[in-house]
Parts: C-alpha cells; sequence; structure tokens
C-alpha cells in the first residue's frame, strides 16, 4: 500500500528523500501551491516524480458534495480512499480589530472546522455524529489534507492565515497520536505555517488525555464540552462522564499550560429547559472560578429525530449577561450555516439518508 504523502513532518519526508532540500521543495508543492500531481512538480527530476508517484498517495479524498450557505460557510463532504465519508466545514467571519490609532479594522477570518475521526465512541445524546456509533480514526494525513483541500478550493493565498478548530466528527483525543502529529504538519513553517496557537482541540472531556496533551506542551488551545454543570445532567448528555466525572475534568484542565494572553474556552450547549436557567450559569460560575477560563455559549441544532429543543436567545442571553456581569469573558457562538445543517455530522448523516453507496453504514 502506498504511503500518504500528507503524513510527514518535513525532517521525517527528509529521511527518504534525499538530498534534503527536494522534501523542502516537495512541501512548497504541497503547502503553498497546492499541487496534487507529482508529476507537475516541475523543478523535481523526472525520475523522482515518478519514484514519488509509486510509493506515496497523494490524492486521499475527494469531495462528494459542497454546500454553500447563504453567510458564505462551506460544508464539505469527503470520501476516502477506502469509501468512507465525513466532513469539514470552512467558516468565513468578519473580524473587528481596533488598530493602535484607535480605529475600527475590518478584515476577514477564515476558520476551518476538521474532523479527526469517521464517527465517535463517546456517544453524545443531543450529538448526530454519535448516531452512526464509531468507524476508524483519520490519519495525520487525512487531517492536514482536510486543510489544502479547503485552502485550495476557497483560494486562500498561502499566506493567509487560517484558524484551525478540531470540532468537526469525532473526539481528537481518543485520535491523540495522529491528531498531535497532524497539528504539528500543519505547524511546519516551510508549509501551511498555522502555529499551534491558532489551532483549537476541542474535547468532551477525557480527563487522563487531557493531562497527556498538557505534557506535550505544543502550544494548543484548549477548549472543553463542559454543557452541564452537575454529573447527573452531564451523564445523561455525555455518557462518559460517568468514567471522567466534572471534578476530574477540572483536575486536569488546571493540569493544562495556558499561555499568558490565552484562556481555555468551555463550550456549553445551550438546550431549552434543561440546561437554560440562571442557577446554572450561577453554577457555572463558581466551578469555573481559579481557571483562566472564557466560556463559549452554543445554541443547540436541533436535528431530525432528537429530543432537544433549540432555547429561546432572550434567555441565552440573560445566562451570557450573568457571566459577564459578574467578569467572566462569555460569548454566544455565531450560527454559522445554519441553513446546510451546521452542527457536527450532520451533512454525512444526510447523505446516507440519501442511501448514497457508503461503505460504512450500508
Ligand atoms: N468531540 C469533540 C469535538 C467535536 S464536537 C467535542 O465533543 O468537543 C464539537 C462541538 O459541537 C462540541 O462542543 C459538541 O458538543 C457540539 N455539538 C454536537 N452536537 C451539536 C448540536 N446538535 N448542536 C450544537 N452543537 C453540537
Ligand atoms: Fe463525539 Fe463530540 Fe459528538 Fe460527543 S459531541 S459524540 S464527543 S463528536
Amino acid at each position: 500500500m502506498k504511503k500518504n504523502i500528507y503524513d510527514y513532518t518535513l525532517d521525517e519526508l527528509k529521511e527518504s528523500i534525499k538530498p534534503h532540500f527536494r522534501a523542502k521543495q516537495i512541501y512548497h508543492w504541497l503547502y503553498i501551491r497546492y499541487e496534487n500531481d507529482f508529476f507537475k512538480m516541475e523543478n523535481l527530476p523526472k525520475e523522482m516524480r515518478e519514484n514519488l508517484s509509486k510509493e506515496y498517495q497523494i490524492k486521499n479524498l475527494e469531495t462528494i458534495r459542497i454546500q454553500t450557505s447563504k453567510d458564505g460557510s462551506k460544508k464539505y463532504l469527503f470520501r476516502t480512499n477506502d469509501g468512507l465519508s465525513f466532513e469539514s466545514v470552512f467558516i468565513k467571519m468578519r473580524d473587528k480589530k481596533r488598530n493602535t490609532a484607535g480605529k475600527i479594522i475590518e478584515s476577514e477570518k477564515w476558520t476551518f472546522c476538521l474532523s479527526s475521526q469517521i464517527g465517535c465512541k463517546v456517544g453524545c445524546v443531543f450529538c448526530y455524529t454519535a448516531k452512526g456509533g464509531f468507524v476508524r480514526n483519520l490519519s495525520s494525513g487525512e487531517i492536514v489534507e482536510q486543510v489544502v483541500w479547503l485552502k485550495k478550493d476557497n483560494r486562500i493565498p498561502p499566506e493567509k492565515r487560517v484558524n484551525i478548530v478540531y470540532m468537526g466528527m469525532g473526539e481528537p483525543l481518543d485520535n491523540i497520536q495522529n491528531v498531535t502529529h497532524a497539528i504539528k504538519i500543519l505547524s511546519e513553517l516551510d508549509g501551511l505555517s498555522i502555529s499551534a496557537r491558532r489551532q483549537t482541540l476541542s474535547t468532551s472531556g477525557i480527563a487522563p488525555k487531557i493531562i497527556k496533551l498538557g505534557a506535550m506542551n505544543l502550544g494548543v488551545q484548549l477548549a472543553i464540552s463542559l454543557h452541564a454543570v452537575d454529573d447527573n445532567l452531564r451523564s445523561k448528555l455525555i455518557p462518559m462522564n460517568k468514567a471522567y466525572n466534572i471534578q476530574s475534568v477540572i483536575h486536569a484542565v488546571k493540569t493544562f499550560p495556558v499561555d499568558e494572553r490565552k484562556k481555555i474556552m468551555f463550550e456549553y450547549l445551550v438546550i431549552k429547559d434543561i440546561n437554560d436557567d440562571i442557577e446554572s450559569a450561577k453554577k457555572l460560575l463558581k466551578l469555573l472560578d481559579g481557571i483562566k477560563a472564557k466560556v463559549n455559549l452554543i445554541l443547540f441544532n436541533p436535528h431530525e429525530g432528537s429530543e432537544f429543543q433549540r432555547p429561546d436567545l432572550k434567555r441565552v442571553k440573560t445566562f451570557a449577561d450573568y457571566l459577564i456581569n459578574k467578569g467572566l469573558l462569555c460569548t454566544i457562538r455565531e450560527s454559522k450555516g445554519i441553513d446546510i445543517s451546521a452542527a457536527c455530522g450532520q451533512l454525512r448523516e444526510k447523505e446516507l439518508e440519501d442511501s448514497l453507496k457508503l461503505k460504512c453504514f450500508t
């Protein structure tokens, strides 16, 4: 079986490609020129191009469907070489910043929401991805290639900064080896150059792996899907809470290295009449005491067959205001791509319902 060319850091590629400057040239073709044909890498000797194409696979993903939302966000449904499908989301946002003269400068900000697994083992009751169970981990190369695809397809110049969030399908800490390796490949200065500080890993709270990730000191940002402030409710929403309860997650978070100007993000999925009351906000404030935390309130995105409902925006704002007034940074996640089934896993499920012959569930 051929190796995936996107699976390697530059140093790893140099181990098998000599002389070393050739590895750097290949990196340039892959990550600056977004070239996915070895034969078009003109500055490589012809024989080398032939050998590369025999040894490495350069097209590991193809798109099955791209859906564009009215707000400019795009959802990509990919097919892997073994015939499985998963998705990534390209999110376009307007960013407002004040310059040194105090003038507001508007710019476009791009965030790529990547998948780390096909399916997921965690089984959160509110999540569409969970419905299909777990299929397999994505390789580092398959994670990296999502970024190349999204940059190429949206004609994003190589030097333009993008942000990465591991908030697509799957639990990244259940695939910690491939995900952390992908973080390194993405941050290579001769390649995509997306520093780990611009990459946010979101986890449902596998406490020992949060500690393990922290000890790796990669500089990656951490987001915790908390969603509930008492173990009873959290165990109902996220069954894994029975193994790693809220206190064990908080304990693990406290060991995680945080940059001076950064905070740990706590995602709180607000579900109508389940966890949207002010008492929960009070408990949340108490729980996060002593942690450099910011809270991101996510409005539950209903999907077919889901037992929960989207909360009232007014109630969510009251929740947020309470935290903000107490000095906790709190934002409400803008619902991007709501018209293209925004929450993770939904496009893939739709495709399955459309009974496309995908290996995993047919
Ligand atoms: N497995 C990781 C990362 C992928 S899920 C995690 O759980 O953190 C990314 C985020 O999407 C999580 O915060 C998750 O709770 C949220 N999510 C899942 N289903 C959702 C839905 N129906 N509506 C809104 N957010 C959802
Ligand atoms: Fe997995 Fe995250 Fe969905 Fe939970 S919310 S089932 S951890 S992808």
